[in-house]
């Protein structure tokens, strides 16, 4: 568990990154999102592999790199009305390059806005249909004169490469746990900076000390880079036995975490049981195949024990996918809150397992082995007796330790303390 001091420092760390990758112009290519990688790599040794454009994965294909210098639009009265330079949801994420100039009602089907958010600039993407446009809040668009505008986007679309990061921190075992963040999207703080900036610290503490899992993060654009990993990885997507999909994750809202497509795969089990251990409120949802990647994770052909740790889930909150999405939206608390339940996450699913009682026939002495407290003097937790009479009874070979520490009532952290001790006493195998 977390000092508050240790947990503000982890929450002002992550919130640091965040600051710094926000104004950075992301997309599923370019620039931008090498450059987020370069950044995530100077705290974590990422590895940045690079897909190049054309490269068939599974039923698509790796799109031209896009990279943007700057987009403008111009209003006849010469007010700049679009600015990726002020922001960069300005212009439609993939837009093509275009220098035009052409009336109001000409540029209308390319002017997206939200007329029930008024001041507030929409995201809005186009990666697979060329097309161009910008984004305005509603309260500009509305104020638009008649007359000539001017359009001035300078964009690249050309033969390139798409980039993501990989890092696999290795275990005593070739077991792993995957977790995967998406990093593809421009300024938006949430939904995408925080599932990145808590990635990051994770991955830092799971560097320090050798654990049995070994540790694999990925930072992908959002759909495409996911399915380039799962194409380039074939061989070896068996080896994952637990994994996260990480997003929104800084939100002021209370922890959600959605389930695999399998529903009771010990992930689920796992998040679950820290959920309601936790005793902060929480929601647990089932599967539905929309969201992040956890769609490729769990399309039916992989079918992977992948579930989604989010806190407010993408579209529950009003302002995902826009400019409100902003750095005000992100918590320092929440994201050491978030941090703090997968460092829990990831020693329960270190601690658990699956054992048999060695001697199952009437209950073994406990006394004459030092395991009762009175005699051995031992610190042990409250319950702790209790949990070696629960751990004994049910080794069975059919419940792990957290089917115990569910059925018993007595936290997971006692029951994994007991199972240490039978193992060091031979009592468990
Ligand atoms: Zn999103």
């Amino acid at each position: 568990m977390m000092s508050e001091t240790d947990s503000n420092s982890a929450g002002e760390a992550m919130m640091s990154l965040i600051r710094r990758l926000y104004p950075i112009c992301r997309s599923i290519t370019g620039d931008g999102l090498r450059q987020t990688l370069r950044i995530v790599g100077e705290q974590i040794p990422l590895q940045l592999i690079e897909v190049p454009s054309g490269t068939p994965v599974f039923d698509w294909t790796v799109p031209p790199e896009w990279n943007l210098k700057r987009a403008t639009l111009t209003a006849p009265d010469g007010r700049v009305v679009a600015d990726t330079d002020i922001h960069n949801l300005h212009l439609m994420n993939y837009s093509v390059p275009m220098r035009a100039t052409m009336t109001l009602s000409e540029l209308r089907p390319h002017l997206f806005s939200m007329p029930d958010k008024p001041d507030w600039i929409p995201y809005r993407t186009s990666y697979y249909a060329p097309n161009w446009g910008f984004c305005l809040a509603h309260r500009v668009l509305e104020s638009l004169p008649e007359g000539d505008y001017r359009v001035d986007i300078d964009t690249t679309l050309s033969p390139g490469s798409l980039t993501y990061g990989e890092l696999l921190i290795p275990g005593e075992t070739d077991d792993e746990v995957l977790f995967s963040a998406h990093a593809c999207h421009p300024s938006l703080a949430n939904d995408n900076l925080a599932g990145i900036a808590v990635a990051t610290a994770l991955a830092q503490e799971l560097a320090r000390e050798r654990r049995r899992y070994s540790y694999r993060f990925i930072f992908a654009p959002g759909t495409i880079g996911s399915i380039c990993w799962l194409a380039r990885n074939q061989d070896r997507v068996s080896r994952i036995k637990h994994g996260l999909v990480l997003s929104c994750l800084g939100d002021s809202g209370s922890l959600t975490y959605k389930r695999s497509r399998r529903g009771d795969a010990e992930i689920d089990r796992v998040v679950e049981h820290v959920l309601r251990e936790s005793v902060a409120a929480h929601q647990v949802n089932d599967f539905v195949p929309y969201g992040y990647d956890e769609r490729q994770y769990c399309s039916p052909g992989f079918n992977l024990p992948v579930g989604v740790l989010m806190r407010t889930p993408n579209g529950k909150y009003p302002e995902y996918h826009t400019s409100a999405d902003n750095l005000d939206l992100v918590k320092p608390a929440a994201l050491a809150d978030s941090l703090n339940t997968l460092r829990i996450v990831v020693d329960v699913i270190e601690q658990n397992g699956t054992f048999v009682n060695q001697l199952p026939h009437c209950e073994p002495q406990l006394g004459r082995r030092g395991l009762y407290s009175n005699t051995g003097g031992n610190a042990t937790p409250p319950g702790y007796e209790m949990a070696l009479l629960w751990v004994l009874n049910y080794t069975d070979g059919q419940h792990d330790l957290l089917d115990i520490s569910k059925r018993s009532g007595i936290p997971f952290a006692t029951i994994a303390t007991a199972a240490k001790m039978l193992r060091e006493k031979s009592l468990l195998k």
